[in-house]
């Protein structure tokens, strides 16, 4: 097999060939067909989250085909459609898995960070942490609804069920959550860099009530908003743009030091909480709603070997929607 392989921490990813890889008990190995590149796969490379497994093949948003079922698992097949997501496994007996929220897990494993991902020919999966796709949709298409989707969707649900809604850094995830807020009949109002008039122009293609700058305030207050971004200046901004007893929902694995801010800001039960990685029924629900929202994903195609490309372009804004590495 081939993968992009980040050896080193802050260094480009590697080209290298590997044996390939062999699935062990409950185990599944799926021949990728297409990998999204994610922010967080920049933090994975940047050395911004705790220890990662070096080296590293990166990559969480992955489609492809089984092609070899380990021993054990049961409900998949050779040849059916898959998607891998970022939570790679877990460990089925903290208090945290056995009360519901797996995605908080004691001891996880994530896909990309802690155990191979996608960046790759093949790779190896936990068959129970795989989601069948079917056979509706572009493999390109279908690859940046496994975690920009998937966050996004978990994060508009704990954001609740307020009509207008707030979009802090329109790229991968929100362009997604933007048309489900839409069919979901909400209002969204999008944030972008400063001065970002493109950003702007390609959220109010998808629906977007209002777009402007991220230090600005909208033209009118807001029952809840989600920062994708990784900026922490915009949680102040975020608070002072939502109502009394709105929300504030925090996306982002990692995000730049929130800066001090007056306590009125979030005085009348303004709430702030954060969004941690995925359970498997948030993507069992939001795949099997996908197809009937009719998402359409922007994306920017790149071969494999172009992932370091693709990770530039990502860190510079240099296309809307997501990144897809096509192998
Ligand atoms: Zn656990
Ligand atoms: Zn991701």
């Amino acid at each position: 097999m081939h993968a992009m392989v980040l050896k080193k921490l802050k260094a480009d990813l590697e080209w290298t060939d590997l044996a390939d890889p062999q699935p062990g008990a409950g185990e599944i190995r799926v021949k990728v067909v297409a990998c999204g590149v994610c922010r967080t796969d920049l933090h994975v490379v940047d050395g911004e989250l705790p220890d990662p497994k070096v080296p590293i093949i990166p990559g969480h948003e992955i489609v492809g085909r089984i092609d070899v079922v380990g021993a054990g698992v049961d409900g998949l097949r050779v040849g059916e459609r898959v998607g891998i997501p970022w939570l790679g496994h877990t460990c089925g007996v903290c208090p945290y898995c056995l009360g519901g929220k797996e995605n908080l897990c004691d001891r996880p494993v994530f896909t990309g960070y802690t155990r191979d991902g996608g960046f790759a020919t093949s790779m190896i999966a936990d068959a129970r942490f795989a989601f069948p796709l079917g056979e509706v949709g572009s493999d390109v298409a279908l690859a940046p609804l496994l975690c920009a989707g998937l966050i996004g969707w978990r994060s508009l649900v704990i954001a609740g069920d307020g009509k207008k809604l707030g979009l802090y850094g329109f790229g991968a995830a929100a362009h997604i959550v933007a048309q489900v807020a839409k069919w979901q009949a909400r209002s969204v109002f999008a944030f972008t860099r400063p001065g970002d008039v493109a950003t702007q122009a390609f959220a109010m293609g998808l629906g977007a009530t209002w777009a402007g700058d991220s230090d600005k305030m909208p033209p009118e207050s807001l029952d809840a908003a989600i920062i994708f971004a990784t900026l922490g200046d915009l949680v102040p901004l975020a608070l002072k743009a939502v109502r009394k007893g709105g929300r504030v929902v925090c996306a982002g694995i990692h995000m730049s030091d929130i800066p001090s801010f007056p306590y009125q800001l979030l005085w009348e039960e303004r709430q702030l909480v954060s969004v941690a990685n995925l359970t498997r029924q948030d993507g069992i629900d939001f795949l099997h709603l996908a197809p009937e929202i009719g998402i359409v994903t922007e994306t920017t195609r790149y071969p494999l070997n172009q992932a370091n490309q693709a990770l530039a372009d990502l860190r510079d804004g240099r296309f809307e929607g997501a990144a897809v590495l096509v192998p």
